[in-house]
């Protein structure tokens, strides 16, 4: 098999599931509770606090675990909003479900959003934003990522944090596909709040944190014990994030020789679409495009019919559209980019990781040469 859909997900890396099994075993206690196994759980815990919390050049009492990027989100955005009581929110309109869905449901609750428009490459304009900002005095909150999950663009997350915050707004960003990627440096880069998934680093699914400036009033969007100091409810899942901390480790201590190799591929599955007659969406790769992505579109011809194909030869890819009830919806990433219908139903991303090859890569262009010539004598 040729697994190239690590946005949705990332093959768990050894070393986090030596530790979720070595945890599991060695650190059932609850972190609450008083007697040493619980203890040593919650040495763990806080242990895996700090070491995350030092990717995020974070201080560790500002990191709070969760289930996950989508619960990080839903928190950032209902928490800010409610302890406003009212207002308006900012979200860019390439942004993942998990915000536009939340921002959707607090426009249900009284708020009122902005959905930013992006450039066709996928970038929001500070000068979009600043408008904003000027037309309502009563922003409580703008919501950026700091990388599209779709296509990969890396938005300029320090210039909007500073315009947010001139204008009194709090700053979140969703860097469930930036962490481990990129240099996220919460302080330089005027971040108050910041959503991460432990599942998209090789870690277990089920898991991540949001971060929360120290000083912050955020309140909890699960209510019950007073785990993570009252702000999220529920026995922490200690093997979970213990091995969450042991992706992390790895995936920092190769960082930059993983994003060299994937630039490589990346280059090269590029080139080879590109002589495909493939349309590039996104950015031009290099910096401001992450590593591992590569999307384009086949105007023309539906995705759901490549990826199946491909997957019939054993390879794994993904359209930026959901499936929903059978039918491919399109991806609401390139309508927002292009507004052109038929290049957001043909889309199809291939997101690498560093165990690709670059034969894969070879197999996968000349698999998809294969099915497009099919489709297009067909008329598909
Ligand atoms: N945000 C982005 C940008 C994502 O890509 C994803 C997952 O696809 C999520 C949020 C949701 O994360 P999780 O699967 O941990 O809920």
């Amino acid at each position: 098999m040729i697994y190239l859909d690590h946005a949705a997900t990332e093959p768990m890396k050894e070393c986090a599931l030596d530790a979720l099994m070595q945890a599991s075993r060695e650190l059932y206690g609850n972190a609450s509770a008083s007697y040493g196994i619980a203890r040593a759980a919650k040495s763990a815990l806080e242990s895996a606090r700090r070491s995350l919390a030092g990717y995020l050049h974070a201080d560790p009492s500002g990191v709070f675990f969760t289930s996950g990027g989508t619960e990080s989100d839903n928190q950032a955005l209902v928490a800010a909003a409610e302890g406003a009581g009212k207002g308006h929110l900012i979200v860019s309109s390439i942004e993942h479900e998990a915000v536009l869905r939340t921002a959707g449901y607090l426009e249900t609750r009284g708020f009122t959003v902005t959905y930013l428009p992006v450039d066709p490459s996928g970038f929001v304009s500070p000068e979009d934003l600043e408008r904003d900002l000027q037309e309502h005095r009563d922003t409580v909150l703008v919501s950026v990522m700091a990388a599209n999950n779709e296509v990969g663009t890396i938005e300029p997350v320090q210039e909007l944090s500073s315009i947010a915050h001139r204008h009194g707004a709090l700053f979140h960003t969703d860097a469930v596909q930036a962490f481990g990627k990129l240099d996220l440096d919460v302080s330089r880069d005027g971040i108050d709040l910041l959503s991460v998934s432990a599942h998209k680093i090789g870690g277990p699914k089920g898991t991540g944190l949001l971060y929360i400036r120290p000083g912050i009033s955020i309140g909890a969007l699960l209510r019950g014990g007073m785990q993570e100091r009252g702000r999220r409810a529920g026995t922490e899942a200690v093997p979970a994030i213990v091995s969450f901390a042991a992706a992390a480790k790895e995936t920092f201590r190769e960082r930059e020789e993983s994003n060299a190799k994937m630039r490589t591929l990346q280059r090269h599955l590029f080139e080879g679409l590109k002589s495909l007659h493939a349309h590039v969406t996104g950015p031009a790769p290099g910096e401001k495009r992450l590593s591992n992505n590569v999307s384009v579109s086949f105007p023309g011809i539906f995705s759901d019919l490549v990826l199946a194909s491909l997957d019939l030869q054993g390879i794994a890819a993904s359209a930026g559209s959901a499936c929903t009830t059978g039918a491919v919806n399109p991806s609401h990433v390139i309508l927002a980019m292009t507004g052109d219908e038929e290049l957001a139903r043909g889309s199809l991303r291939f997101t690498l990781g560093p165990e690709n090859t670059m034969e894969e890569m070879d197999t996968v262009l000349s698999a998809l040469k294969t099915i497009l010539c099919r489709a297009t004598c067909t008329g598909k």
